[in-house]
């Protein structure tokens, strides 16, 4: 059989999860899925874990365009993790009702200095690495929009906007909008700085572009998602709504809203 599909399984081999991942796979065979050993040979790769575990299943498959993304959670359920280990009779059922749909998630392209080139799911952050503030000029498109000193901002995408997002007040944003929202991490404010104060969203078609000023604290520590980049040395971050999406599979009666109220009321 040519047309099986074929499934990658990224987890956290503890103890705990072992037999649980075994059922897992014998139900994979039973629906005749083909489970790989590599990330490049899958169609289909499924996290067993936390948001976290899927962000990185994103980040370690390289943001792939071509395949579908699962979060699996192994206790309760997350924003990316739509179904849960200790229920496959609801994996079963999914998969013999279709009650399941593809969802297209927008990302964020980020590149440093022109050199470096990433894409974030969630967020990329910019955070001062010692004790003392650094600044950062913000130019949206072209034009000089103000000048942030403080802790570090953060661009989160609209999936992003119930993380970190969240925790800096930022809005939460509808996932069909595909944007991206500034945020910014204790700023400065008195009468020598002076920054906008409240979370910015903005149209996915504009630049954003943060020049860290060069003042002797300019060695941010840049996050994305939840992997810090090891970038010693960093003049300027530009940052746009991606052109490519990661596709995920979801359960149709958890849509977005159904996860914040979970969550959050
Ligand atoms: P973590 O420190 O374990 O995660 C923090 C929490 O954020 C976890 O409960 C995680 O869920 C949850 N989370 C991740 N993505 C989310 C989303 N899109 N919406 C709502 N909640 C989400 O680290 P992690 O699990 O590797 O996750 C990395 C993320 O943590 C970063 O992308 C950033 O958004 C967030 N973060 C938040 C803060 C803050 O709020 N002050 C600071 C740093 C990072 P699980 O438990 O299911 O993994
Ligand atoms: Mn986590």
């Amino acid at each position: 059989m040519t047309d099986r599909k074929k499934v990658y399984l990224y987890y956290n081999d503890t103890k705990e999860l072992a037999p649980k991942i075994d059922d897992l796979r014998k139900l994979g065979r039973k629906y005749e899925f083909e489970l790989v050993t590599s990330f490049a040979d899958a169609d289909i790769i499924a996290s067993i874990g936390g948001d976290g575990t899927f962000l990185q299943a994103i980040r370690k498959s390289g943001f792939r365009e071509d395949c579908l993304y699962v979060g699996i959670n192994a206790g309760r359920l997350g924003f990316y993790t739509d179904f849960t280990l200790d229920d496959l009779e609801r994996i079963e059922l999914a998969m013999q009702t279709g009650i399941v749909e593809v969802h297209r998630y927008p990302t964020l392209d980020v590149s440093v200095d022109g050199i470096q080139h990433f894409q974030c799911v969630n967020e990329c952050s910019i955070r001062s690495n010692i004790i003392k503030t650094f600044a950062i000029d913000v130019f949206i498109d072209d034009m000089h929009f103000e000048t942030f000193r403080g802790d570090g901002m953060v661009v989160s995408t609209p999936t992003g906007s119930t993380a970190y997002n969240k925790s800096l007040r930022g809005a939460i944003v509808d996932p069909r909008i595909k944007g991206m929202q500034l945020t910014e991490i204790a700023s400065l404010n008195s009468n020598e700085y002076r920054t906008l104060g409240s979370p910015l969203l903005m149209s996915g078609d504009r630049n954003l572009t943060l020049k860290i000023i060069q003042d002797g604290n300019d060695h941010p520590i840049i996050g994305a998602d939840n992997e810090a980049l090891s970038i010693r040395h960093c003049h300027e971050v530009q940052v746009k709504v991606s052109d490519k999406e990661i596709k995920t599979l979801k359960l149709k009666d958890n849509s977005f809203f159904h996860k914040v109220k979970r969550s959050f009321l």
